[in-house]
C-alpha cells in the first residue's frame, strides 16, 4: 500500500471513527499507543498478551458529567453514562435495558457476617441474568460501529447467552462457542435467543482456541471479553452505579468473583474513572475471589510469581478459566487498589448460595455467590474492619443453574394431602435455618 492510499484511509477513519471523549488504546504491556478503532483489538507488538486500555480524555468528560446532571437524568440503564463509555455518542440502537441493578442495604446478612455496612448489588436482574450484558451492549454497538452483521464469542455461558440476547436486540447475528460443560440453563437462552450454538468437546479453553480460529477465518465481530478493549469499559458502569447508588459515598471495600479477570478490573476501571473526573475523591480497596479448584489468578497474586494454567475443578462454571485471558489487568486492579484474593471451596460457595437467598431473597448462581463466600472468609480472619462498608456483587442469578441451586438448598417437606401431616411435620421443623 503506497503512503498516499494508507493516509486517505486514515482520513476517512478519523471521519467515521470519532471518539470524542477517548484519547487513545494504550498496551499494558509495553505502553504503545494506537487509534481507537472499533476493531482493534490488541497490541501488535505483543500479541494475545498485549491487552489495550482505553485512556480518556477527562477533561471532555468532566465538562460533560456532574453530580447534578446525573441527578435529572431519567435513563435509568448504563447509556446514563455515555460520555464515560467508547462508543459513538450518535450511536442510535439501545433497545435492552442494562444496568442500573438494584443496590440493596443487607442489614440481616450484614448480621450473620458481623458487618454494620453490607451492601448486596444484585446483578442477577440484568436482561439476560448476569454482569455480562454490560459488556455486550457495548460489543453489539461496536460490531453495528465496525459494520459487521454476526458477532461471536467463546464463553462459560454468561457472555454466551448475554451476547446472543443483547444481538438479537439490535438484529445481528451471534456465533457462539461453549465448553461440553454450560449449564443446560445457559444453553437454553442461547438457542432462544437464536444463537448459532457450538458446543465444543474440551475446557473453556478449547472453545476459546478453536472461536479464535474461526473468527480469524470469518471476519466476525469479536466479543473475547479478555482480547476487545471495549468490553471491560461497560463492566465499568457496575462501578459507576455503585458510587451514585451510595449517594456518592465510597465504599471501603468492592468484592468480585474473577474468572478470566475482565470483571475486577472493569470494576477497578470504574472508580478510576470517577476518581480521575473529580465525581469521587478516594477510592476502594478491591477483592478478588476465585474458586480453589481453579484460582491461577490469586495463585500468581500471593505468590507473586508469573501465571501458571490450571484444572478447571469447580461448580462454579462462570469462574472456572484454567487459562484467564486478563491476568494482568485483575492484579493491577487489586494491587494498585491495596486489595487482596481469597480462594472459595464448593461446599463453601453452596452455603454462600443459601445464606444469601435466606437472607437477603437473591438467588446467586454459584460463581455469582462466590464473592460472599470469599468475604465471608475474609471478615473471619483479616483484613475488614467490623464498620467498614463493603459492596458485594452477585453477578449472576441463580435461575441459570437449578441443579447447583438444589444441591446448596435443603430438603422439601412431603406430605400426603392431609393436614395433620403437615402439622406434624412442622413441629419437627428447626425454626430457623442458618
Ligand atoms: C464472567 C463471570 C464472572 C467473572 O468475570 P471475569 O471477567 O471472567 O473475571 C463472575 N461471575 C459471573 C456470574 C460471570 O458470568
Ligand atoms: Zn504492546
Amino acid at each position: 500500500m503506497t503512503s498516499r492510499t494508507s493516509s486517505v484511509i486514515a482520513v476517512a477513519m478519523s471521519g467515521v471513527f470519532s471518539l470524542r471523549n477517548v484519547s487513545h488504546l494504550e498496551c499494558i504491556k509495553c505502553g504503545r499507543r494506537y487509534a481507537a478503532r472499533p476493531d482493534r483489538y490488541t497490541c501488535d507488538a505483543c500479541g494475545d498478551a498485549g491487552i489495550l486500555d482505553v485512556i480518556y480524555d477527562y477533561d471532555y468528560i468532566s465538562r460533560r458529567v456532574s453530580r447534578e446532571a446525573l441527578e435529572d437524568n431519567r435513563d435509568y440503564s448504563i447509556w446514563r453514562y455515555t460520555p464515560f463509555l467508547p462508543v459513538e455518542e450518535e450511536s442510535p440502537r439501545r433497545p435492552l435495558r442494562v444496568g442500573w441493578s438494584p443496590l440493596y442495604r443487607a442489614e440481616a446478612l450484614g448480621r450473620a457476617l458481623q458487618l454494620d455496612n453490607l451492601y448486596v448489588k444484585d446483578d442477577g436482574l440484568n436482561p439476560t441474568g448476569s454482569l455480562k450484558d454490560r459488556a455486550s451492549a457495548i460489543a453489539v454497538l461496536k460490531a453495528m460501529e465496525a459494520g459487521a452483521d454476526t458477532v461471536a464469542c467463546s464463553s462459560t455461558g454468561n457472555a454466551a447467552s448475554s451476547l446472543a440476547g443483547n444481538a438479537a436486540a439490535v438484529g445481528l447475528k451471534s456465533v457462539i462457542f461453549v465448553p461440553e460443560r454450560a449449564p443446560e440453563g445457559k444453553v437454553a437462552q442461547l438457542l432462544i435467543f437464536g444463537a448459532t450454538v457450538i458446543s465444543v468437546e474440551g475446557s473453556y479453553q478449547d472453545a476459546f482456541r478453536l472461536s479464535a480460529q474461526a473468527i480469524e477465518k470469518w471476519g466476525w465481530y469479536n466479543r473475547n471479553a479478555a482480547i476487545n478493549p471495549y468490553l471491560v469499559e461497560g463492566k465499568k458502569t457496575v462501578s459507576l452505579e455503585i458510587c451514585e447508588q451510595l449517594g456518592w459515598e465510597v465504599p471501603d471495600w468492592v468484592v468480585f468473583s474473577v474468572g478470566d479477570g475482565c470483571t475486577i478490573a472493569g470494576g477497578w476501571k470504574g472508580f478510576l474513572d470517577l476518581y480521575r473526573t473529580g465525581l469521587i475523591d478516594r477510592l476502594p480497596k478491591m477483592v478478588g475471589v476465585q474458586a480453589e479448584g481453579c484460582c491461577p489468578i490469586s495463585r500468581a497474586f500471593h505468590t507473586g510469581r508469573p501465571l501458571e494454567p490450571m484444572e478447571e475443578d469447580t461448580i462454579a462454571d462462570s469462574i472456572a478459566v484454567g487459562v484467564p485471558r486478563n491476568p494482568d489487568k485483575a492484579l493491577r486492579a487489586v494491587r494498585d487498589s491495596g486489595g487482596t484474593m481469597v480462594n472459595v471451596s464448593d461446599e463453601e460457595i453452596l452455603a454462600a448460595m443459601r445464606l444469601l437467598g435466606a437472607t437477603t431473597g437473591v438467588f446467586g448462581e454459584p460463581a455469582g455467590a462466590a464473592a460472599l463466600a470469599g468475604l465471608r472468609k475474609l471478615v473471619a480472619d483479616g483484613p475488614i474492619d467490623r464498620r467498614d462498608t463493603v459492596v458485594v456483587c452477585v453477578t449472576g442469578n441463580g435461575l441459570k443453574d437449578i441443579a447447583n441451586a438444589i444441591r446448596a438448598s435443603g430438603e422439601l417437606i412431603r406430605v400426603p394431602p392431609d393436614l395433620e401431616y403437615v402439622e406434624r411435620a412442622l413441629r419437627r421443623r428447626p425454626r430457623s435455618r442458618g
